[in-house]
């Protein structure tokens, strides 16, 4: 349970005075539903009211706090002049001025004759000098309540600054002091603050250095976070290898027959993934470990032969997709091997129903069906397999933690020596490719295996970046394109985030090259039913579509070989690694792809790169190293999609070394600690509650 310490900081945001309902869920919007929230949401620039001078120094055209007499009231003459007030020190004099505000009002905030604190901006008119609606106006006993430094929030429509600062520091103010997690050493030699100071120091920037990410202050902020990242996944990672695994040695003959029946022979790069993985299955332990390899790298042979290694230990091993095609795609490839080795591969997927579905079901459950190769409905309640040891989870991005848990949790066999239930081996595969500092946030130290280089034979795609302008010019080359009997992909923009405005797009560029191509061109879109999509996607891949019209649905492991053209459309909306994982559809076959990336004139100078990049690089690592350094690890894959932790104060485009820190430090914590029971351990306990790690917080012995 988390600890009484932070219940004010998890706190729903109504508790906080003076907000209302409606920002409340502005807030909310911003920042997070939860006082905490308000105070990770950091300044991004400040405003100096230090400058103090007296009427006759001030400068125009800065901001300043001034001391100043009340004069005169002149009320505006008519509504388009403004409502001017007269002011002055002993050095000179001051107008300020106020469109559409009552007189009665300023008449209460400046009486005649009395002296008040202003800040503001102040500008020169001819020799006058005035201040336009001043920022703050108090009377000189609440000069305090003027920041000298004020700083500045990320907002959104219909928020603004000042009561939203009002709301941080009351959020920030209720931030117990801490029994600090910092290990002493670290915070020595960075010179750190503890964490209460730190969080202060970040909400009241004396500086624009202080801003920075690598202020000391956030430093510590981003580090506290990274370290409970690394400390839930190390404390995931021992809960798992605790179980114990079983040791899966096949004689290898099936491998041996599979190999003679791929077309090709096996990459270095896949033949040591293999033998990793298959090392990692004869060892007593459960194995998980992850394949990262780029489209088109060959991850499908690998899992191949590593469920064939379980095959051969009489056991079963099931292979998950995240969508039907893909699931049905694998079928396609991994069935007619099955069949050649004499073993029984099914597909279970959500479309199959009732008499079928029951079929398939029992051939699971008696262990006819050797390999189970499906979408979500493998690890449905109904669904028991009679000795599942190894799964295989391609795309694993698309999937959730729990849902992996689910089929995990499939495995249930004994493992015939020590009579134990034994905890069935996961090999998980992605084709995102993540820069290695991201993988530690995502997976920690889970083990990785890489395909770093591509079947050989391929030919590289050949990408440029055409102006939207030339849009008939292109539809003539496609129509050329299309006569030689070239298949191709037209992908259409990502319209905000709304999917409806996607669709809406994809279906009017479908009408448009209707009209030009007729028959030929097809579309395919995320609101279709299964079913519809996988007869349009058959159609392009062996019938008679050539043009598939398509909104990102085709991002994921489609293999259309004769397919050698792609169009995407408002490339410049795409993120980096979206647009590497769509190009990855093309240059699969053995002729040369062309990929043409349509962009909107302007464009920004990020995205001008990031298009550069596309034409310069096919190498997936590269291109997501470039794409961490250009945008910032935050929004890196498109989150939503990505998998990938969120952090809300570290920003890996700066805080990268920060991580492989947090890793060490979190195994050597869990190494003299393995269950937080020491005082610092303790705190480390809470840390993980700040950050939202609590489930974590149950794989240890309570404390
Ligand atoms: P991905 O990693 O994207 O899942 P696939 O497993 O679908 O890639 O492989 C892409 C294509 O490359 C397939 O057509 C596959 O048959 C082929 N392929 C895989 N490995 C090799 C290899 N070593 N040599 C030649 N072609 C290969
Ligand atoms: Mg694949």
């Amino acid at each position: 349970m988390r600890p009484e310490i932070l219940f004010p900081l998890f706190a729903e945001l109504t508790t906080v005075p003076g907000i209302g309902p409606r920002f409340t869920r502005l807030y909310e919007k911003l920042a997070g539903p939860k006082i905490i929230d308000l105070c990770w949401h950091l300044p991004v620039s400040l405003v100096d009211r230090r400058y103090a001078p007296t009427l006759h120094d001030a400068q125009p055209d800065r901001i300043a706090t001034l001391t100043v007499t009340v004069h005169d009231h002149y009320p505006p003459a008519n509504r388009r002049t403004p409502y001017r007030v007269v002011c002055s020190d002993n050095t000179g004099q001051i107008e300020l001025t106020f469109f559409h505000v009552k007189g009665d009002y300023l008449a209460r905030l400046l009486p005649i004759g009395e002296t008040r604190v202003i800040s503001g901006k102040v500008e020169r008119y001819g020799n006058r000098l005035q201040m336009t609606h001043p920022d703050h106006v108090v009377t000189p006993d609440k000069q305090d309540e003027i920041k000298r430094v004020e700083p500045v929030y990320p907002l959104t429509a219909g928020v603004t600054n000042k009561p939203l600062s009002k709301a941080i520091s009351h959020a920030v103010s209720l931030c117990p002091e801490m029994p600090d997690w910092m290990d002493r050493g670290i915070m020595q030699k960075e010179k750190w603050p503890g964490w209460k100071e730190a969080l202060l120091k970040a909400h009241n920037p004396d500086s624009e250095d202080a801003l920075h990410p690598l202020a000391p202050a956030r430093q510590r902020l981003a580090y506290d976070e990274l370290l409970a990242n690394q400390l839930a996944l190390t404390l995931i990672r021992q809960a798992q290898t605790a179980r114990k695994g079983r040791a899966i040695k096949g004689n290898g003959q099936l491998r041996e027959k599979a190999r003679a029946l791929l077309p090709f022979d096996l990459t270095n790069s896949q033949e040591e993934a293999v033998a990793e993985i298959t090392g990692d299955m004869e060892g007593p332990n459960q194995m998980l470990r992850l394949l990262q390899g780029d489209v088109g790298s060959g991850k499908t042979a690998v899992a191949l032969l590593s469920m064939l290694a379980a095959i051969e230990t009489g056991a079963q091993a099931a292979l998950l997709a995240p969508t039907e095609i893909l699931a049905r795609q694998h079928m396609e490839s991994l069935g007619p091997i099955a069949d050649e080795l004499g073993l029984k591969a099914v597909l279970l997927t959500g479309r199959d129903k009732g008499k079928a579905r029951k079929a398939i079901l029992e051939q699971i459950e008696d262990g006819s069906a050797n390999m189970v190769i499906g979408t979500h409905a493998l690890f449905q309640d109904d669904v028991n397999y009679q000795d599942l040891a190894l799964a295989v989870v391609d795309e694993q991005h698309r999937f959730g933690v729990h849902q992996r848990l689910a089929l995990a949790a499939k495995g249930k066999s004994k493992d015939p020596l020590s009579g134990q239930v034994a905890a069935l081996d996961m090999l998980v595969m992605t084709a995102t490719p993540i820069p290695r500092t991201l993988t530690l946030t995502a997976y920690g130290d889970m083990d990785v295996s890489r395909l770093t280089e591509k079947p050989p034979g391929r030919k590289p795609v050949d990408t440029r970046t055409v102006s939207s302008d030339r849009m008939e010019d292109i539809i003539h080359a496609i129509g050329r394109a299309l006569q030689s009997g070239t298949k191709v992909y037209w992908v259409c923009p990502l319209v905000e985030d709304s999917e409806k405005s996607d669709l809406a797009a994809a279906e009017e560029r479908f009408e448009a090259l209707q009209s030009h191509f007729g028959d030929k061109a097809g579309l395919v879109h995320g609101k279709m039913k299964a079913r519809d999509k996988d007869a349009v996607m058959e159609a392009f891949a062996k019938g008679a579509v050539d043009l598939l019209v398509a909104t990102t649905v085709i991002e994921v492991g489609v293999n259309v070989p004769e397919a050698t053209i792609m169009i995407v459309e408002h490339a410049e909306r795409f993120g980096l690694a979206q647009l590497h994982q769509l190009r990855g559809r093309i240059g699969r076959g053995a002729d040369k792809s062309t990929c043409i990336l349509l962009y909107h004139a302007p464009l920004s100078e990020t995205a001008r790169e990031r298009l550069s990049i596309m034409r310069d690089s096919e190498d997936g690592f590269v291109i997501a190293e470039k794409d961490l350094e250009l945008r910032g690890a935050g929004e890196l894959l498109g989150t939503r999609q990505s998998g990938m932790p969120e952090f809300k104060l570290a920003d890996l485009a700066f805080h990268k070394e920060l991580l492989p820190m947090a890793r060490d430090d979190a195994r050597l914590i869990l190494h003299n600690d393995p269950d937080l029971q020491s005082e610092r351990g303790q705190a480390l306990r809470t840390l993980l509650y700040l950050f939202e790690r609590d489930a974590t917080v149950s794989y240890l012995k309570s404390g």
